[in-house]
């Protein structure tokens, strides 16, 4: 395992953060999981308040073991659900009964997506709440995972002495949200920068063929994921990537990626050939979407995320494809079916989108290119007659 340095308080970070908000739905799997990457070096763990289950298990399993002061916990409040000041220590006292810990190694304002977020818990008396548990211990460093826009993040990271930031980053991100301006922005002022969404929610790992027939042709065998993650350790401004790791197999390779990744070692046909898989990869993907659900739920039911993967389908793989993982896994199937066109325009969702898609919009265009006329009417019976049958 690669280690980088905390520049603001001299710790060394494992480059390859855990991230938690999925874990195995078998419990000792997870456990199996967590011990694996504690023994080879991982030693930071990333969960939030909303990630469900995740806070309990970690606590279980790391006090369990004993190994508490051999991670790096962090987690983060679900700042748009304070609305009174007496909310920080409500939020706060579950999380450390949930981790089974006295405190939080690395504390996040979870999901800031404007300026005007902060504003608001800075007159709920945030910035005294902070004071107060750095000095009693309970929270070591303080930091925010962010997905608005650089001119708000620039902002955010002028407004106060924060130990550390979390951005979405990733090649095809790069000037997107807070961007390559905002990781500058950042490590100008000697803050760790923390990785989120490194695979763009599992699209960079899943590249359409002719773009892994690019990176083959770079580097036959090379996976997606590791020229994903490359890139990123390339970057010595960055400290570490969290990924989420459901399986053995994904564990074992990152681990490998993580023990070989130096900074600064891309060469300029590296770079070139992350230039061609990018051009491929925004030639074939229509929208942006990660998956993170944040969008859910939807008061008509529609399943908005499997919408767009089925829409980003129909255009990277096949149209064929699309059309059967809209009917499949977007709700079009089954006898209470969910379509696009079911959307009213209430815009719900598309105000918690850190990804600005304009939902209602595109959902549109998903009902044009992938709802067959008259199915409608015709699923519900069709779906019964073959429940039926089976
Ligand atoms: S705008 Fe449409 S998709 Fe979004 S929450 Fe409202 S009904 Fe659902
Ligand atoms: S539409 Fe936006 S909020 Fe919804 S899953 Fe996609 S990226 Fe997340």
């Amino acid at each position: 395992m690669q280690y980088r340095q905390d520049k603001r308080n001299g710790k060394q970070l494992s480059i390859l953060g855990f991230g938690c908000m999925r874990f195995p739905a078998n419990k000792a799997k997870t456990e199996q999981l967590l011990l694996k990457a504690v023994e080879r070096g991982i030693n930071y763990f990333d969960t939030a308040y909303l990630y469900p289950g995740s806070e309990e298990i970690l606590g279980e399993v790391f006090e369990g073991h004993g190994l508490r002061e051999k991670v790096n916990i962090a987690t983060k409040l679900p700042q748009v659900a304070v609305d009174t000041p007496e909310d920080f220590d409500r939020f706060f006292e579950i999380q450390k009964r949930r981790l089974r810990t006295g405190y939080i190694d690395y504390y996040l304002l979870h999901n800031i997506s404007d300026f005007g977020q902060w504003e608001k818990l800075c007159k709920l008396g945030i910035e005294k709440w902070i004071a107060a548990k750095k000095s009693s211990g309970e929270i070591k460093q303080i930091g925010f995972s962010y997905h608005g826009s650089f001119d708000d993040f620039e902002k955010l990271v002028d407004s106060y002495d924060w130990d550390f930031v979390q951005i979405q980053y990733n090649y095809i991100n790069s000037n997107y949200q807070a961007g390559v301006d905002g990781l500058r922005k950042a490590a100008g002022k000697s803050l760790p920068v923390f990785i989120m969404e490194p695979l763009l929610g599992g699209k960079l790992a899943n590249l359409p063929k002719d773009a892994i027939e690019v990176l083959h042709k770079a580097k036959p065998g090379s996976t997606a994921v590791s020229w994903a993650f490359n890139w990123l350790w390339n970057d010595p401004d960055i400290t570490l990537l969290l990924s989420g790791m459901n399986e053995n197999s994904q564990l074992d390779e990152n681990l490998a990626l993580a023990e070989a990744a130096l900074p600064n070692s891309f060469s300029n046909a590296q770079l070139q050939t992350i230039q061609d898989i990018k051009d491929i990869f925004n030639r074939s993907f229509k929208v942006p979407c990660t998956g993170c659900n944040y969008c859910m739920p939807c008061p008509k039911k529609i399943n908005i995320p499997a919408c767009f993967a089925a829409y980003n389908e129909s255009y990277a793989l096949s149209f064929g494809a699309g059309i059967y993982a809209y009917m499949m896994s977007a709700g079009a199937m089954g006898e209470f079916p969910h379509y696009a066109s079911d959307c009213v325009n209430c815009g719900k969702c598309a105000k918690q989108c850190p990804q600005r898609i304009e939902i209602p919009k595109q959902l549109k265009n998903v009902r044009r290119r992938l709802q067959l006329p008259g199915i409608k009417k015709i699923m519900p019976f069709a779906s019964k007659l073959m429940a039926r049958g089976k």
